[in-house]
């Protein structure tokens, strides 16, 4: 399995939280950097002519903000310069303040089949000090332009003043406007950003506090059938995010515009943080990749795992000696013994324990420190 990325950076406001590649103030640029990306795709067609891609994931920035036609224009491309599967899921990441008729219209005829609206919180006063541009109503009017359609809403915890009452309202409305999937994230507040000198002032909930609302918040999705197949990610049956999914299986992606990074034939590797250079290098014929490098067999195994073990159905032994041809309880012995009371054995593996999943990077240490056996 393989997936494609699309990194769109342009977006309509900066969020006082946002520590993303995203430009503000230069939607004018917009086709000439769709441009660069079709160019790009174009690139790596040869290169990758053997891959069939099952899933494409347009995010930013906000994707629903450039011009509409800008998104079918990439999605032609890359039927035009690689094998899709069939029926792949096909996601683009919307703003529910930058959605009309039109737009969907189009997105319907560029193929896109799944949509993942950040809503964020139901509470107005929130999503202002967030800086968002949308109101919860602006969400149900989205929500209303998408009926039929197969979508995602985000959720955040950890906002100012926000209460598990603000996290059922919000839950509930997603749920009511017929969510197929929630993603619930804790907010994370980086330095430079607005938002940090909220933190700074003791304004924001810690993480305790986060970590009830998170529980709350999970108990609420499932008795909603809302699922968690991953930390942060709850879904109706089968609408599990392809997309996603391939990423925690560690399997390949190529992704294409700014700051994009890649995962093929062993490589990692990211493009240019900056647009200026980003189109300069397209323009010339080269990969804007700034970073590249090859992954080593005990970095490789140690992804593996703690990619796997952030979701609910944790690492199947299977696919572990599929992939590396070794066996993971030899290679990881030591690290199992340390971590065995937050690990449960499964038919087909190991999983974190559900009452320590939202805590597992801690738990996970042992599997950091203590050599892997390549
Ligand atoms: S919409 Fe997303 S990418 Fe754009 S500024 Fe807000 S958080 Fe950043």
């Amino acid at each position: 399995m393989a997936g494609i990325y699309i990194h769109i950076p342009f977006c309509r406001h900066k969020c006082t939280y946002c520590d993303f590649v995203s430009f503000p103030d230069k939607v004018e640029y917009a086709e000439a950097y769709m441009a660069c990306l079709y160019k790009e795709i174009k690139m790596r067609g040869e290169e990758l002519k053997d891959y069939v891609f099952d899933t494409v994931y347009f995010g930013g920035g906000t994707p629903s903000y450039i011009p509409p036609k800008l998104i079918l224009g990439a999605m032609n491309q890359i039927r035009k310069c690689f094998r899709l599967a069939k029926n792949a899921e096909i996601t683009l990441e919307l703003n529910p303040g930058t959605i009309g008729e039109e737009k969907v219209k189009t997105y319907r005829r560029a193929g896109i089949n799944r949509f993942s609206i950040g809503l964020q919180t139901a509470i107005d006063e929130q999503l202002q000090d967030l800086g968002r541009i949308h109101s919860a109503r602006d969400y149900v009017f989205a929500t209303k332009l998408l009926r039929g359609e197969n979508f995602s809403t985000d959720v955040m915890l950890g906002l100012k003043n926000q209460t598990k009452e603000d996290v059922k309202k919000t839950i509930e409305l997603a749920a009511a406007c017929g969510s197929s999937h929630i993603s619930m994230y804790a907010l994370t507040v980086e330095d430079g950003t607005p938002i940090y000198t909220d933190y700074l002032n003791g304004e924001l909930p810690d993480s305790d506090e986060v970590a009830e609302l998170y529980e709350y918040g999970r108990a609420l999705l499932e008795e909603k059938g809302y699922a968690r197949y991953e930390i942060s990610n709850f879904a109706k049956k089968g609408y599990e995010s392809k997309h996603n999914l391939n990423y925690w299986k560690r399997g390949e992606y190529i992704g294409f515009g700014i700051s994009a990074s890649s995962f093929m034939k062993g490589k990692r590797f990211t493009n240019t943080f900056s647009l200026d250079e980003y189109m300069k290098c397209i323009v010339s014929g080269f990969f804007p990749a700034v970073s590249s490098e090859e992954v080593s067999l005990a970095d490789a195994k140690f992804e593996f795992v703690m990619l796997a073990l952030r979701t609910a159905k944790g690492i199947s032994f299977a696919d572990y000696s599929t992939a590396f041809g070794s066996d993971f309880t030899e290679d990881f012995a030591e690290a199992i013994k340390k971590t065995e009371r937050y690990l449960e054995r499964t038919e087909t593996g190991y999983k974190i324990k559900d009452e320590y999943l939202y805590v597992q990077n801690s738990v996970l240490m042992p599997f950091l420190e203590t050599p892997v056996k390549e």
